[in-house]
């Protein structure tokens, strides 16, 4: 098993952070990093100061999309700690932009690595923290989430019957620690093409885990190519269309949190 994360004391990095939320998901490719940073940029929208941090240390993809101008993170020598990049004025904490190539690591190693970045950081006063957990249910999302004083978690699925079965899984996870589940996100739900509306990979499991589990939100995100360009592009989808339905469907988002 990991190691505890920082031992058990809530560091001092994370004190001036009010509201900590965590985007899950229990496979990896379903949009949660997506989900996370275009929920980090309606927030900042919306007037709030926050940051992003990337807790995917296996494939970090804050750097992909966002483009900071610093890609580095600064160390400040004499407090030891480390200073986010910013874009936009969103802070930005990823292993991605820590200067070493994806990780080939094993869980002790990768909690040290995740501890360390989100401990020694400067984050400074923040409205919200959006974490961007790594995917599953493991060890190192169990000890983060028992160590991480989470306000809420959005679940990020797409709408097969198979991803239920892991939501159940992501949202026991967090009843059992007591972080109230605001919303789930159905990504990839359905896209339009000649004046219809297709939805390939069926539907009903959002609602399904709605009701099963008592989530208050349920929100749908469509197929969108806009969505992946904008992501690979470093420029978010609610950022490059302020107007857009995907916007739209963020700011609803935004206000659960
Ligand atoms: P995860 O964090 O779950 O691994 P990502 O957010 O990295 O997933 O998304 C995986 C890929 O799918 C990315 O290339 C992203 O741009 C693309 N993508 C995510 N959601 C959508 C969507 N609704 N429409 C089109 N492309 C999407």
């Amino acid at each position: 098993p990991a190691r505890p994360l920082f031992g058990s004391q809530l560091p001092a990095g994370l004190r001036t952070i009010s509201n900590i939320v965590a985007v899950s998901s229990c496979k990896g490719g379903v949009g949660k990093s997506t989900v996370a940073v275009n929920l980090a940029y309606t927030l900042a929208g919306m007037g709030a100061r926050v940051g992003i941090f990337d807790a995917d240390v296996y494939g970090p993809s804050l750097p992909t999309m966002v483009s900071p101008e610093n890609r580095l993170l600064e160390m400040n020598p004499e407090k030891r700690t480390i200073i986010p990049t910013q874009y936009m004025g969103v802070k930005l904490v990823s292993f991605g932009f820590a200067g070493q190539g994806r990780a080939i690591m094993r869980g002790p190693m990768v909690s040290g690595v995740i501890d360390q970045l989100l401990t020694t950081t400067e984050w400074g006063e923040l409205d919200y923290l959006v974490i961007d957990m790594p995917p599953g249910t493991g060890d190192i999302q169990l000890t983060l989430c028992q160590v991480v004083p989470l306000t809420a978690a959005v679940i990020v699925t797409t709408p097969q019957k198979l991803a239920f079965i892991d939501v159940a899984k992501g949202v026991r996870m967090f009843s059992k620690l007591k972080v109230p589940c605001v919303a789930v996100v159905e990504n990839m739900c359905h896209f339009d093409a000649d004046g219809k509306r297709y939805y390939p990979f069926g539907r009903g499991s959002g609602s399904q885990v709605v009701q099963e589990f008592g989530i208050p939100n349920l929100f749908e995100l469509p197929i969108r190519p806009t969505l992946s360009v904008s992501g690979d592009s470093g420029v978010p989808e609610v950022v490059a269309d302020p107007q857009g339905e995907v916007a739209g469907t963020f700011q609803d988002l935004g206000v659960c949190v």
